[in-house]
């Protein structure tokens, strides 16, 4: 096994281990990507880095007036791979279970 990953390792890597959540049984909880409010497109700066890695293309950009755009993440699409989280540079992108969405 590896040893600990380095702080510039953990912000520079680009595919995110699969992350395993157990529920009180032991069984694996399905998790979903949700964005909050730091998202700097929303804000009307040009940015799609969480979409361009996400494999099963979950991640739209849905245009909003003044040239800002919303990411709308597909619940049916999105595999909780956790892959955005680590594109975002502003921490936008957060794994929450999917029955909390
Ligand atoms: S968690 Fe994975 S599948 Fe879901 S939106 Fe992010 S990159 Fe796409
Ligand atoms: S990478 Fe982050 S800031 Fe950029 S569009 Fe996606 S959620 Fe928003």
């Amino acid at each position: 096994m590896s040893g600990p990953l380095s702080r510039r390792a953990l912000l520079t890597r680009r595919s995110a281990a699969p992350v395993a959540l157990l529920d009180g049984a032991g069984e694996p909880v399905a998790l979903l990507a949700h964005l909050n409010a730091n998202c700097i497109s929303v804000q009307g700066t040009a940015c799609r880095l969480c979409g361009d890695p996400c494999e099963p293309r979950a991640i739209r950009f849905r245009p909003l007036l003044g040239g800002r755009a919303l990411p709308e993440i597909s619940a049916e699409t999105c595999t909780g791979c956790g892959v955005c989280v680590s594109a975002c540079p502003v921490g936008a992108m957060t794994l929450a279970p999917a029955q909390s969405a």
